[in-house]
């Protein structure tokens, strides 16, 4: 028993602090359809848009503030006595500003740019524009750091390292909806590590234990409870 955890956070973790999540049901983040903002398919037909979306996040990311459980998270991180794995889906920088270190990003982070020619990351500026030059190599095709639908998630290796040195696995608000991250807890379970998920509305998926309510009040709650 290694004692480590694996922790796989999406938009509720981030809700309380203003941020919107992803409305699974009728498919529209922020009133816009996902394919029209969040493919690459929407960035190649309409660029403009597709920065404006991601300034509008951006600008709404820097202005929100960490909640109660994004600094339980980071607590639980710095005080348990082995590894905790922090992996997000959200692309927001809540995570480590509440304290957290080494956050894994697997769906990239909107304070960041990348080249879509030579794939240079840099810090983005507040606003993006699509005449932006890359640093590196001046082509005028610059994005969002974000994965989109239909690209690949980044440190995948390294996800499926942490969950398998972990011996307990925790889903915070997530709806389990996009792959693969929603395949994590199952994968977790095929090894043999316990699973919990900590959640406004219980998701489908098989957990060992479902606990409902709000991030703020059941992640710190959780997190006493762990660190006793
Ligand atoms: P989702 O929007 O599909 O699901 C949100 C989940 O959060 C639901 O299960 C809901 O029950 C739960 N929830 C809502 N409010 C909560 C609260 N106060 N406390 C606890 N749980 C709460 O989110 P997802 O599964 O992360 O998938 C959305 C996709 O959209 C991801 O790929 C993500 O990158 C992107 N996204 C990111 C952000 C962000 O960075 N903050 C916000 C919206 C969407
Ligand atoms: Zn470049």
């Amino acid at each position: 028993m290694s004692g480590a955890i694996f922790i796989l956070s999406g938009a509720g973790l981030s809700a309380e602090s203003g941020l919107r999540t992803f409305r699974a049901a009728d498919g529209l983040w922020e009133d816009h359809r996902v394919e029209d903002v969040a493919t690459p398919e929407a960035f190649e037909r309409d660029p403009e848009l597709v920065q404006r979306f991601y300034n509008e996040r951006r600008r709404q990311a820097a202005e929100a503030q960490p909640n109660a459980a994004h600094k339980a998270l980071a607590r639980l991180q710095k005080n348990h006595s082995a590894p905790v794995y922090l992996v997000t889906q959200n692309v927001d920088d809540l995570l480590e500003r509440g304290g957290a270190k080494q956050v894994i990003h697997m769906h990239g982070a909107v304070r960041d740019a990348l080249c879509a020619t030579c794939s240079h990351r840099w810090t983005a500026p507040r606003e993006m524009q699509v005449t932006d030059p890359c640093p590196s190599c001046g082509q005028q095709h610059t994005r969002p750091d974000i994965v989109w639908f239909g690209e690949i998630p980044y440190h995948m290796d390294v996800i499926q390292d942490a969950i398998e040195d972990s011996d307990l696995f925790v889903s915070i608000g997530t709806s389990g909806t996009v792959y693969p991250a929603a395949g994590f807890g199952q994968m977790a379970r095929h090894l043999g590590i316990k699973t919990l998920e900590l959640n406004l509305d219980a998701s489908n998926a098989p957990f060992d234990e479902q606990r409902q309510g709000k991030a703020s009040e059941i992640v710190p709650a959780w997190v006493d409870e762990i660190l006793g």
